[in-house]
């Protein structure tokens, strides 16, 4: 007999095979002898009553049967060196997902990445924290991987609908991430794992033939009668292909510009934009699940929240349990801020994004900028965080309950932000549309999460990179450039992604309308 069923175990059990295998026999009533082997299908963490409880879905394989699926080891690329040149620009999820893609249906992927590979990047990396200089090539945003490796490594996505979530997580975890990727109902890598999954899929890239170039920045296409044949980088080296998939991400404001300043359409899209909150982790999983201390079986707590305040959405992003802050900036004179963490999450401290939508309605003040109205509006506020000290890398900091009062902090809590925060009017850094929509929404927040709203909390701006601002219209059919033949937008800078899964779905399904 083969069974699936579903059981809820104290965390403590879950570990135990023995607690397992005792708890699946009752809840089959079989004696516990009869039972071959349990397979894990799902794995979630319910913390909505008291006692907190780890949920499973299990396949159970009574002695008569045997356990027969395995992860498939089959190799399904192709060997592309003489294949049709399919170039891709930029090696974030998106163009690394729609590289592998190609190679299964026997197109050579040629990557052209602006930033170094995952080696030297972690040098720029640590430049960027402890020296707090900013290389525009080669930064959190910039290099291999893309913004995803140095990140929460967070998988998990609404966007479900788009494509074969299960074929991504199953390509991540032949390229090295663990098989927990596979169960967990909110799965996520970490920062310590990202790097040598991504060098690992460079390698499936190379060979199987497709090609790589690094510190190669685009900074010109090829267009014949509207028609993209290749991409031209800084030194005026040209890179022919078939089709050009676009994949530079939502911070590569160059390319929007360049393509601004060719005429190739673009539009102004909604994004969100706020701050990044950072609590000790203590407190939070004290909040969500009802004790003290959260033990050693649970994993640092969670957690999402969502409002509307006067029309407007406001909500948390990107949430890091057990993580730090990092300095996401591109540019020297820029203040950006985001999260990650490292695969045990075991920092003591908890971050989350939290953002308000803005729309375009919102933008009336940049109308000028047409497209780029979104993106000079989130350039004028990082520039506006980097003022306040005007000095590397420091951000503008603030006790949330200062916050929500208006008043500058006295002095801050301590915090994971390396390069240092400075007490500053947060509140007046944003728009105050913004500002007030958070100081609101926070008070809400506590009320569904009693203790959120806390003076050991700060806030630290600014979190502008939350999405693109732009977005790079393409023919819903196709997936090609509304005007540009065999050019394909895509990922989180196309606007058509947001987060890594979703990206790097974006990827697969762009090399797949090219195979057609
Ligand atoms: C610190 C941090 C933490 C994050 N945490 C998570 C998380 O936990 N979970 C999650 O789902 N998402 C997370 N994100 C967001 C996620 O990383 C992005 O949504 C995702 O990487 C977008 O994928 P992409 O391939 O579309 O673009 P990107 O990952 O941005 O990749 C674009 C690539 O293009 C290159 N490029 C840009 N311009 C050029 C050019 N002119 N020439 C050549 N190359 C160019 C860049 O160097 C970059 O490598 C995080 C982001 C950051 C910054």
């Amino acid at each position: 007999m083969i069974k699936e069923i579903e059981i809820a175990l104290l965390p403590e059990q879950v570990n135990i095979y023995n607690s397992l295998e005792k708890a699946v026999a009752q809840a089959i009533r079989i004696p516990r002898e009869k039972i071959n082997f349990i397979s894990i299908l799902k794995r979630s963490i319910d913390a909505r009553k008291a006692k907190v409880l780890i949920r499973l879905k299990v396949k159970v394989y009574t002695l008569e049967s045997h356990p027969t699926e395995e992860i498939s080891s089959e190799n399904k690329y192709k060997y592309v060196q003489n294949a049709d040149p399919i170039i891709i620009v930029g090696s974030g999820p998106a163009g690394l997902f729609a590289a592998l893609r190609l190679l299964e249906l026997g197109l050579k992927p040629i990557i052209i990445e602006r930033g170094k590979d995952i080696h030297l990047r972690k040098y720029d990396i640590a430049d960027l924290n402890r020296e707090q200089k900013v290389n525009p090539d080669s930064n959190y945003c910039f290099g291999e991987g893309g913004a995803g490796t140095y990140s929460d490594g967070k998988l998990y996505t609404r966007s479900t609908k788009r494509g074969d979530l299960n074929d991504i997580l199953q390509k991540l975890v032949s390229h090295g991430a663990s098989c927990d990727i596979l169960i967990d109902a909110h799965p996520h890598i970490g920062t310590d794992k990202l790097p040598s999954i991504i060098s690992n899929i460079r390698e499936t890239i190379i060979n199987h033939g497709g090609e790589f170039y690094f510190e190669r920045k685009i900074v010109d296409f090829l267009i014949k009668d509207s028609n993209i044949k290749g991409v031209i980088d800084q030194s005026g080296s040209i890179y022919e292909g078939k089709s050009v998939i676009l994949a530079t991400g939502h911070s590569a404001r160059d390319i929007y510009e360049l393509l601004n300043s060719k005429e190739i359409l673009i539009e102004a899209k909604p994004f969100a934009l706020g701050i990044r909150i950072e609590h000790p982790q203590q407190i939070i999983d004290s909040i969500q699940y009802h004790s003290k201390s959260r033990g050693q079986f649970l994993p640092a707590a969670t957690y999402q929240l969502v409002t509307q305040v006067e029309g407007k959405g406001v909500f948390s992003f990107c949430m890091c349990p057990g993580g730090i802050i990092v300095p996401a900036a591109t540019e020297e004179g820029q203040i950006v801020v985001n999260g990650m963490s490292n695969s045990r999450r075991n920092s003591p401290y908890a971050n989350a994004g939290m953002v308000v939508s803005v729309e375009l309605s919102d933008l009336q003040a940049y109308q000028s900028h047409g497209a780029l109205a979104g993106l000079k509006f989130q350039e004028d506020i990082e520039k506006a965080a980097f003022n306040v000290s005007g000095n590397g890398q420091i951000a503008p900091a603030q006790r949330m309950t200062d916050f929500i009062n208006s008043k500058v902090s006295a002095n801050l809590n301590s915090s994971s932000y390396v390069p240092g925060l400075v007490s500053a009017s947060v509140h007046e850094i944003l728009p105050s549309f913004i500002a007030k929509r958070l100081q609101q929404a926070f008070v809400v927040f506590d009320d569904k999460m009693k203790g959120y709203l806390t003076q050991e909390a700060n806030i630290v701006g600014v979190e502008s990179r939350t999405s693109s601002p732009v977005r790079i219209p393409r023919n819903p059919e196709t997936l090609q450039h509304i005007q540009i033949k065999n050019l394909y937008p895509c990922g989180e800078g196309a606007g058509y992604a947001g987060g890594i899964i979703s990206s790097a779905l974006d990827g697969v399904a762009v090399a797949e309308k090219i195979r057609k």
